[in-house]
């Protein structure tokens, strides 16, 4: 397990939605030793609160995906009236997204919301964010607090206290931006502890991966409260992916980050999906179902594996619930090695797959069979595992191929030669 940075700890959540911890490490406000909580998986809705039908499939939707904790915006009281009828249907701790309006807050607190967003910076009154800050007092709700660089925004009086920082970050590529992140932080923070408020979690997000890097490393350097991690506006999730992993997984491995939230112009379902494996590849997350390796192929390679392993991956994400290793690989040159540890292989050649489990070889199917064959050997294994007759990961795959042009390999080359049927053109790669 990497290393995590000690932080207070908040707790978002109650006894019927159940509770979630952030952070952790730190003694509690009694002075009792608290443990790091796992990293946990944020989304945000993307429709609108206020059609309540549709926003409580949204949030079901998530829960399911496996997201902790789902975040919705309240932009109108319409929004945080639909969260009277909203919250009660759903079975996860959401939060209140708030701009500008404070009554929106204080509306989320009376419909029972579990913790507020709220960018001090927007709301223009800071009595307005007192009010707001005692009423989450006053529930035990938690605050994120974020300093977005897109929503940052000057004021006169921190002038000095910028330039001063400015001079400290001077040598630092975004040393401006964070030297402004910070002073808000500072700035808003004051206004909390002032009414002795600590139910905090921050967050300093930007699109560049970078500067959430520099920002997040700095906060932790200077504050003790949990951080939620995210890169905003990080587009597509075909790009959007790259730079939220660049990002988040470069603070994570320096044990930065107790809550993420990636970001994408598409169905937040991904962002949960994706937000996890990066916990689970990162060993900061228990996996939860299968982990699927796949080899990329190459010109080895004689059956449509990328078509298989899409198969594969859509089947057993349904069927298993264990963590089960799978390896699909193209064949059995380079296979055994890097499906090493795997519970259950395939390896692909001549239009034929060898299925091993646990390192015991247990079918050898043609190519139109691989995939029901492979999925009815997982199953299997997850049974035996189930029933406490098998263990995962207790035996690997142990493979030396005694002619790898022999069994499997070389298939164009048979095919051509008539020693292997050939029942349709060979279809391979990015078809
Ligand atoms: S497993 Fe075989 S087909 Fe796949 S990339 Fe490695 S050598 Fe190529």
């Amino acid at each position: 397990m990497l290393p995590r940075q000690a932080t207070r700890q908040i707790t978002v959540g109650d006894d019927r939605v159940g509770r979630v911890r952030i952070g952790g490490g730190l003694p509690d406000r009694a002075g009792r030793p608290t443990t790091p909580a796992p990293v946990s998986v944020q989304t945000m809705t993307a429709g609108y609160t206020h059609d309540v039908e549709a926003c409580v499939t949204e949030i079901n939707r998530l829960a399911a995906a496996g997201a902790d904790i789902v975040r919705v915006a309240v932009p109108e009281k319409k929004d945080t009236d639909a969260l009277r009828e909203i919250l009660p249907r759903v079975q996860v701790p959401i939060v209140a997204d708030v701009h500008f309006h404070f009554q929106r807050a204080l509306e989320a607190v009376d419909a029972g919301v579990h913790k507020i967003r709220l960018n001090p910076g927007n709301i223009s009154d800071r009595a307005q964010v007192v009010d707001v800050i005692q009423a989450c007092k006053a529930r035990g709700l938690p605050i994120r607090i974020g300093v977005n660089e897109g929503s940052i925004i000057e004021r006169r009086d921190k002038q000095k206290r910028m330039k001063e920082l400015g001079q400290v970050f001077s040598d630092h590529k975004h040393g401006y931006l964070l030297a402004i992140m910070i002073t808000k932080l500072e700035e808003y923070l004051d206004i909390f502890y002032e009414q002795d408020f600590h139910d905090i979690a921050i967050s300093a997000k930007s699109m560049d991966a970078a500067l959430v890097v520099d920002a997040y490393t700095e906060i932790a350097k200077r504050f003790n409260h949990p951080l939620h991690l995210g890169v905003t506006h990080a587009g597509p999730k075909e790009t959007g992916a790259i730079r939220s992993v660049a990002a988040l997984g470069g603070l994570l491995i320096n044990g930065i980050g107790d809550t993420i939230r990636i970001s994408y112009a598409s169905d937040p379902v991904y962002e949960v999906e994706d937000g996890l494996e990066l916990l689970y590849c990162l060993g900061l997350r228990e996996r939860k179902g299968v982990d699927l390796i796949a080899c990329p192929t190459c010109g080895r390679i004689q059956v449509d594996l990328f078509t298989l392993v899409q198969d594969v991956r859509k089947q057993l994400a349904q069927q298993v619930t264990v963590p089960l290793k799978v390896a699909v690989m193209g064949c059995i040159v380079n296979g055994p090695g890097e499906a090493e540890g795997a519970d259950v292989a395939v390896f692909a050649g001549d239009r034929r797959g060898i299925i091993y489990v646990q390192g015991e070889r247990v079918a050898n199917v043609p190519e139109p069979e691989i995939l029901d064959r492979l999925l009815a050997e997982c199953l299997a294994f997850q049974d035996r595992v189930l029933r406490g007759e098998a263990k995962l990961g207790e035996k690997k795959v142990a493979i030396i191929p005694p002619d790898p042009i022999g069994e499997l390999g070389s298939g164009v080359d048979k095919i051509a030669r008539g020693q292997v049927e050939s029942r349709a053109p060979l279809t391979i790669g990015r078809s």
